[in-house]
Order: structure tokens, then C-alpha cells, then sequence
């Protein structure tokens, strides 16, 4: 393929001029049919990695996603596109008959370039049976990380993707994206996938423009964070809580202090969450406090600060949540308040769990542990737990945290964590 065909089709299909990181190599292993595995942080433009290898080829390219509405959105965007509808289908359960019809005949008539499955539906012998049938061109497992147990979202339908993949086309190459960067998910999913030969394209998960700062948690939290939201006055911030007694308890203590704040978590309805993040994005408040069920998509690119007033359950989590803070490259400061007690208390929430569970729980909370006690970059820790090389004196950021800036004698760290 030449690379002018490339910028053609990407201009062509997408309007764009350029690619972002790394797309340009992932989308010519893909368009020579290696099998490729892609992990790039949230935002980094995986879609486009198998999107456009998929409208430039023959044939139909499966792509296995976990979430109905992620996939909805994609194929809306995707004939939006174009002018051919049946560009982009959705095979699910709740397709009727006439639906699927259409589905079926699009694909037979080289018509549809993408079709987004739900891995449960992948696993339909109909669906199966019909796709063994027809040309595929690749087969795309978008969220590659639910394929781990060492994932923050583990789903067991996922496990089941090789040997149906085998079944309907034993020469088929597999492409593999996640934003999961730790090494041990990623040989997870090589592993599941049985495609350790595949070409490996790892962006940096590195964010320069973040600063980290971990406190000790007391009993003043209320005030600590009162106190740092109005050094932020005017600015968006978003303030993580464990509980949803926590994120009302806590939006109150705001609104009395004269803050503009809301509360978010599964436990209001769905009007008022709709309506509490519409005020967030619009900036009719400053900070929302919430569960982590808010988030998830939200794309606000000028959030100035993500507290944590509880410390996450892992550093995977501690990084995503973090990571909606900054988006458009200027200040972010993450704040995370940590007290030992809240290890104890997450450790307690696990005991219910299966025995397995409740050892990798607690392996991903003694990194959280070390990284919070921690007297040393946190930046390096959270990219060398990513399997990252960082060299602070040269590396982007290599000074935006707490550690760096105020380097604190070990004892004074100590006594600090035991508060
Ligand atoms: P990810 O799946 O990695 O989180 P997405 O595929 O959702 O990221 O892409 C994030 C955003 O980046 C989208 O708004 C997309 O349109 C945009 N984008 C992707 N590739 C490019 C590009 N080459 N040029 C400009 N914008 C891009
Ligand atoms: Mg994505």
C-alpha cells in the first residue's frame, strides 16, 4: 500500500490531515495483515487505528467491543462519514428479524466495512455459522484489557474470543487495543489471544502537564479541601469519593462554604445525573463530587484539579481518574488524600470475594500503598508500574509532583502516613 493511499483514504474518510502518535505504523501493520496490538491512553485515537485499514480493505472487519452504547456511538460517527449506511452495523440481541436481514445481506454485498459485536453475540452459533462464510478482513478486540483478571474490568465472555475467532477464520489477523498500559494485562491478552508474534505499538502513557500530590488523610479533610477549592476559585475540578454517603456529605460541606458544587453517583436518578453533569460541562458549577460512575466518556478537556478524598483501589484507576484532569495540555493538579485506615477499609470490602480475586485486589493495593508512601518521583512510579523507562532530569514533567518539587526527608514520610 502506498503511503500516499494512506493520507488519501484519511483525508477522504475522516478529514483529517494528520495522524496522532503512532496510527500511521499501526494502520500499515494492519493494511500488510500482521496481527497487531495497540495500547495507547484514553483519547490517543485507537478507533482510527482499525477504522481506516477496515474501509480501505476488502471484506468486512469484525470488531468485538464490550459496551452496546460505545458501539452505537461508533457506528453513528461512522456513517456520518459516508453516505452509505450499511458502511457500519451492529449485530446485538435486540436486532429483529428484518434487522439482522439487512445486516446479513450488507456484509454479503461487500457493502458493510465494520460490524461491532458484543462478544455474547459472537458467540451465537447463527452468527458464527454466517461469518465463516464471509470475507473478513480482520478481526479488531477493542478494550482487549477485559480479557484479564489483572484488568480493572474483567468479563469472561472475553475469554471465549480465540477459539470463536478460529471458527470462523483460522488465518484471520487479530488486532488488540487497549489504555491499559501494565505489563501484566498485556501478556494476559497476547497470551488469550495466542498472538504473541503480534506487531506491538505502545504510546507513551507519560502526562507532563499533571502534577501529583498525595496528603496525609485526617480529620480535617473537609477543610483541606474546602481550602484548596477556593485557591482554585472559577476553575473546574472534579473530586473523587469512595462512597455515596461521602460524595452528598461532602457536596453539602461545599455548598455551604459558598462553592458551586454537585453531587454524581448511581444512586440519583437518571435526570438528575444527566442534569448535574450538563451543569458541569456548561460550568453552571465548578466541581462535581462523585462516585467513580462519573467520568466514563465525560471529555471535558479543562478540568483543573481531580481530588481524591479517598485513595483508589489501584494505580490503574488512580491514573484514569487523574487522567480526566487536563486534557487540553494546560494545568492539572491531582490531589489525593491517603491514610493507611482506607487500605484496611478496601482490603475489608474484598473479604466476600473469591479467594483469587480477593490476591490480585490486594497485590494492586500494596502498589498503591507504595506509591502513596512513596518519597521518590511519582511519575516515574506510575510509568515504571506501566513498564515505562523515566529519566526525571530529562524526561517532560520530570518535576511536576510533590516528591520533586519539596523532597522530603524519609522519617518525615513515615510519620506522615501513619496520621
Ligand atoms: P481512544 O479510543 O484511544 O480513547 P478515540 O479513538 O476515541 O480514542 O479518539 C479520540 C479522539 O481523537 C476522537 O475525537 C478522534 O476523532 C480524535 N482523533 C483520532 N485520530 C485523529 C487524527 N489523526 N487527527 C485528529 N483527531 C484525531
Ligand atoms: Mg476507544
Amino acid at each position: 500500500m502506498a503511503e500516499i493511499d494512506i493520507y488519501a483514504a484519511l483525508k477522504k474518510f475522516f478529514g483529517f490531515t494528520r495522524f496522532k502518535g503512532l496510527q500511521e505504523e499501526v494502520v500499515k501493520s494492519i493494511l500488510n495483515g500482521n496481527n497487531t496490538f495497540v495500547v495507547m491512553p484514553t483519547g490517543g485515537g485507537k478507533s482510527l487505528c482499525y477504522q481506516l485499514p477496515a474501509l480501505m480493505q476488502e471484506g468486512t472487519a469484525i470488531v468485538v467491543s464490550p459496551l452496546i452504547a460505545l458501539m452505537k456511538n461508533q457506528v453513528d460517527a461512522l456513517r456520518a462519514l459516508s453516505s452509505e449506511e450499511g458502511i457500519a452495523h451492529v449485530l446485538n440481541s435486540s436486532l429483529n428479524k428484518t434487522e439482522v436481514k439487512k445486516v446479513k445481506s450488507d456484509i454479503e454485498n461487500g457493502i458493510t466495512k465494520l460490524l461491532y459485536v458484543a462478544p455474547e453475540s459472537l458467540t451465537k452459533e447463527e452468527y458464527v455459522n454466517f461469518l465463516q462464510t464471509q470475507k473478513i478482513s480482520f478481526m479488531a478486540i477493542d478494550e482487549a484489557h477485559c480479557i484479564s483478571e489483572w484488568g480493572h474490568d474483567f468479563r469472561p465472555e472475553y475469554r471465549n474470543l480465540k477459539s470463536i475467532i478460529q471458527r470462523i477464520g483460522n488465518d484471520i489477523p487479530i488486532i488488540g487495543l487497549t489504555a491499559t498500559a501494565t505489563p501484566k494485562v498485556q501478556e494476559d491478552i497476547l497470551k488469550n489471544l495466542n498472538m504473541q508474534d503480534a506487531n506491538t505499538f505502545k504510546a507513551s502513557f507519560n502526562r507532563p502537564n499533571l502534577y501529583y500530590e498525595i496528603r496525609p488523610k485526617t480529620k480535617n479533610i473537609d477543610s483541606d479541601i474546602i481550602r484548596f477549592v477556593k485557591q482554585n476559585e472559577g476553575k473546574s475540578g472534579i473530586i473523587y469519593c469512595l462512597s455515596r454517603k461521602r460524595v452528598e456529605e461532602l457536596a453539602q460541606a461545599l455548598q455551604v462554604n459558598g462553592i458551586k458544587a454537585v453531587p454524581y453517583h448511581a444512586g440519583l436518578d437518571g435526570k438528575t445525573r444527566v442534569k448535574h453533569q450538563d451543569m458541569f460541562l456548561m460550568e453552571d458549577v465548578d466541581v462535581v463530587v462523585a462516585t467513580i460512575a462519573f467520568g466514563m466518556g465525560i471529555d471535558k478537556p479543562d478540568v483543573r484539579f481531580v481530588i481524591h478524598n479517598d485513595i483508589p483501589k489501584s494505580i490503574e484507576s488512580y491514573y484514569q481518574e487523574t487522567g480526566r484532569g487536563g486534557r487540553d495540555g494546560g494545568e492539572g493538579h491531582c490531589l489525593a488524600f491517603y491514610s493507611y485506615k482506607d487500605i484496611e477499609k478496601l482490603e475489608k470490602f474484598m473479604s466476600g470475594k473469591p479467594v483469587a480475586e480477593q490476591e490480585i485486589g490486594h497485590a494492586l493495593l500494596q502498589e498503591v500503598v507504595a506509591f502513596a508512601e512513596t518519597s521518590m518521583s511519582r511519575r516515574k512510579f506510575i510509568l515504571h508500574y506501566f513498564g515505562e523507562e523515566f529519566d526525571n532530569e530529562t524526561g517532560e514533567g520530570g518535576m511536576m509532583d510533590d516528591n520533586m518539587r519539596h523532597p522530603k526527608k524519609k522519617h518525615e514520610a513515615k510519620d506522615d502516613a501513619k496520621q
